[in-house]
């Protein structure tokens, strides 16, 4: 269903929406002991093209419990499958999915009730049935037995799925034994042979295949694959465009196959997703989609215990509460847990896990004095029992009134791939969204977002910004964040959640003041807010 706004201020065309609207922020200037405020509203027009393109997605590390159960789930979803199960029929969803599974509050109807819609319907978003997916693997198992051996959906269900999954065989990838755990060597039986430059040039090949092949207007590559070991961004080899380059074409060892498929990504103009909490975006690779405007966004997906976190730690700090002592302790089984079990990647994830609340405790200086931090502590252990149902378990310990302390004990069975695999579909929708979304002010003429996605935080762990921007981890300033530019694509402001209309007794429908036209508010009918 199309949502259409009423307002002069928002014109539709056969090919974009285009509003005018007003961006408000307030400056802040310190005048010895006073602070002074200044509103400030900025005029925009955003123009989002509302024609969606045919979207192919290429995976790195297609094979794995991720990439094998979210091509399950597109398929899953498009053929409309149900299984049986010991609580009846189970229909297939996409729950966990921000743009599929949750709505917004759209405004009031004309009975003064909130009227929500899909967050998928405010503007026009590729639908997941209509995705083509491809990729690549180190490990040769096509999607059906890759789809087995990840042990996550019911057997009945991967019964049904089996023979879509058959034919669907991962390309060799790049494969650097250097850079994942050494517990892994075993899968690698479908590798890209050859130097640096070639390999580069054969993913490269692979993405423009894939492109052609099955006429696809736009591709986006993210990396579900294992989690490397950090690379050492070394100067005259990292640090800009033309060095990665030079480095690349010289062989250089300390270039992870992370950063080379990003590196083709851009070469190839397509959007470049990173779900593992690995620094492939080396300075050069940023320089590099900078100068090219195309778009890389990541850290590791924010699924399970972060993204508890992230609402937890908001709430405490928000309500003038102070965590002191934050411990994470995770157990996992699947083969994501026994690639971390090497010191190397568990170091990756480990700083992923710890500056997600970084942004809370600087935003309240009652609480913390500067540089003062929670003590905060992550342990992650493989277990192989417990395979794709990750245990985390934490412990917040916060000061409360006059030295009294408050502890919680949090217990989270986090269904590891069904949590991620709806993040990768928002990732990948949100992302091809935000190439078709442009922006100018009188001065200007239309342009992008900036090539580092950082709309896209919700969805991210280790949020990647544009140098010198603040990162965002609160989750619900995050999701604001999405749904705020959305609704301005259609020229509606942001929910302001104050609801006067049912708070100020001459605003109040039973007052009888607020005059109505066809039984609606004529504010919101002229979209003169
Ligand atoms: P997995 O081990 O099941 O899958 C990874 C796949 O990548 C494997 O099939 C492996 O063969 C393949 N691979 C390894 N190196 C490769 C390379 N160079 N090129 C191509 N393929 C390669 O892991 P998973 O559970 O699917 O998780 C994938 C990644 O997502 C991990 O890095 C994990 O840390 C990250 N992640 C997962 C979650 C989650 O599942 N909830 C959350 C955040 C981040």
């Amino acid at each position: 269903m199309e949502i259409i706004t009423n307002s002069p201020k928002v014109k539709y065309s056969e090919n974009y929406i285009e509003t005018d609207y007003e961006y408000f922020t307030n400056i802040i200037e310190k005048q010895g002991n006073q602070i002074l405020v200044t509103p400030h509203a900025e005029q925009i027009t955003i123009r989002t093209e509302r024609k969606v393109p045919k979207l192919g997605v290429m995976l790195v590390g297609w094979g794995g419990n991720n990439g094998s159960t979210f091509t399950a789930g597109i398929i899953a979803n498009k053929l409309g499958l149900s299984w049986p199960t010991k609580r009846g029929m189970q229909l297939a969803n996409w729950f966990g999915s921000v743009t599929q599974a949750s709505t917004i509050r759209l405004g009031q109807d004309e009975n003064d009730q909130d009227y929500h819609i899909p967050l998928k319907n405010l503007v026009p978003m590729v639908n997941p049935d209509d995705i083509i997916i491809d990729g690549w693997d180190i490990s040769a198992l096509n999607i059906a037995d890759a789809m087995e051996r990840a042990m996550v959906l019911e057997p009945i269900l991967q019964q049904q799925l089996r023979e879509h999954l058959v034919d669907l065989k991962p390309r060799p990838s790049i494969f650097d034994a250097n850079y994942i755990a050494a517990n892994q060597a075993d899968r690698a039986n479908n590798v890209i042979k050859g130097s640096k430059r070639e390999q580069v040039e054969r993913v490269v090949q692979d993405i423009e295949d894939f492109k052609q092949k099955n006429k696809l207007d736009k591709v986006i590559v993210l990396w579900t694959a294992n989690t490397e070991r950090f690379s050492e961004v070394i100067e005259g080899v990292h640090d800009t465009a033309e060095n990665l380059k030079a480095a690349i074409d010289e062989d250089h060892s300390e270039i992870s196959p992370s950063t080379l498929f990003a590196y083709a990504s851009i070469l190839t103009k397509s959007s470049y997703i990173n779900g593992s909490p690995q620094n492939t975006f080396v300075p050069g690779i940023i320089e590099m989609a900078e100068k090219a405007g195309t778009f890389i966004a990541g850290d590791d997906f924010k699924s399970g215990q972060t993204k508890l976190k992230s609402v937890l730690v908001d709430f405490l700090i928000s309500a003038g509460i102070k965590p002191v002592s934050i411990v994470s302790y995770n157990h996992l089984g699947n083969n994501d847990g026994k690639n971390l079990s090497a010191p190397l990647q568990f170091r990756s994830k480990e700083v992923s896990k710890s500056n997600v609340v970084d942004d809370m405790v600087d935003s309240n200086n009652i609480l913390y004095k500067k540089g003062e931090k929670p003590d905060h502590c992550v342990v992650i252990k493989y277990v192989p029992y417990v395979g794709d149902s990750k245990r985390a378990m934490d412990e917040y310990t916060s000061e409360i009134m006059c030295g009294g302390t408050n502890t919680i004990v949090v217990h989270n069975t986090c269904e590891d791939s069904l949590l991620a695999t709806p993040i990768i579909l928002d990732l990948v929708i949100l992302g091809e969204l935000c190439n078709r979304i442009q922006f100018k002010n009188k001065e200007t003429s239309f342009c992008s977002f900036h090539p580092v996605l950082s709309i896209l935080s919700y969805l991210c762990k280790a949020p990647l910004v544009p140098h010198g921007t603040p990162v965002v981890n609160a989750l619900f300033k995050q999701r604001a964040c999405i749904e705020n530019v959305l609704k301005a694509c259609i020229g509606l402001p942001p929910d302001s959640h104050m609801m006067l209309e049912h708070k100020v007794p001459f605003l109040m429908k039973e007052h009888g003041v607020i005059k109505k036209v066809n039984g609606r508010n004529p504010l919101i009918l002229n979209g003169d807010y």
